[in-house]
């Protein structure tokens, strides 16, 4: 975790001249951080996984969690009776570096972005969010969640994720320390950096 710079690092404002924002440790550019790579190695205190609904495995992010993981997960996993679209559930991280997966539910949308894509894709965000908080848990890695299988579009995915997690570090400023947007693909790297760019800029 201390080798991914955080956004503003990553921007080269890291500088004493705006040690001020720097030292307070409030800025939000000092909270979020973009990394390229697999979610599996991240050492954060949880990782999310964008599961299906039965949260028993699958094919993408999920079934490499649950390989990294070990069975322990497949067993906690089954004992959780689901999960419905939009909504987050919380378990063990067995043999990954992470000490908990949070489990959420994207929504399929086969291309088609309509309010109920945009509000269920916010919902798993926000509520994976919650449960990072409540389980008083301060660092947080999300994949691109749908925009694999489930098929949301990478570009209005990206616009979701990162304003639903800028609002919830506005609104809930003493909770979370890091959180690390892990895009796998080029083409995510380069929606995210572009985006970030605008909606993290220094303030
Ligand atoms: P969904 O079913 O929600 O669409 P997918 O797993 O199919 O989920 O895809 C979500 C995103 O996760 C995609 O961008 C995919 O490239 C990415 N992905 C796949 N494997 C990994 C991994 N090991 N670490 C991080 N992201 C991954």
């Amino acid at each position: 975790l201390d080798k991914i710079p955080t956004w503003r690092e990553e921007n080269g404002s890291n500088d004493k001249e705006e040690g001020k924002v720097l030292k307070s440790g409030r800025g939000i550019n000092d909270k979020v951080s973009l990394y390229k790579g697999d979610i599996t190695v991240l050492e954060v205190d949880a990782i999310v996984n964008a599961a299906n609904p039965s949260l028993l495995g699958g094919g993408g992010v999920d079934g490499c969690i649950h390989k990294a993981a070990g069975s322990c997960l497949y067993d906690e996993c089954h004992s959780l009776n689901g999960c419905d679209t939009g909504k987050a559930k919380i378990t063990c991280g067995y043999d990954l570096p992470a000490r908990y997966v949070i489990h959420t539910v994207g929504p399929v949308a086969r291309g088609h972005v309509g309010p109920t894509e945009k509000n269920d894709l916010t919902s798993c965000y926000q509520n994976s969010l919650r449960l990072l908080t409540e389980n008083n848990l301060s660092t947080v890695a999300f994949p691109c969640i749908s925009t694999g299988i489930y098929g949301f579009p990478n570009d209005p995915a990206a616009e979701i994720a990162l304003n639903t997690v800028k609002s919830w570090i506005e609104e809930n400023p003493d909770k979370i320390t890091r959180v690390i947007f892990c895009v796998f693909l080029e083409t995510d790297f380069g929606i995210y950096k572009k985006k970030m760019s605008v909606i993290f800029q220094d303030n």
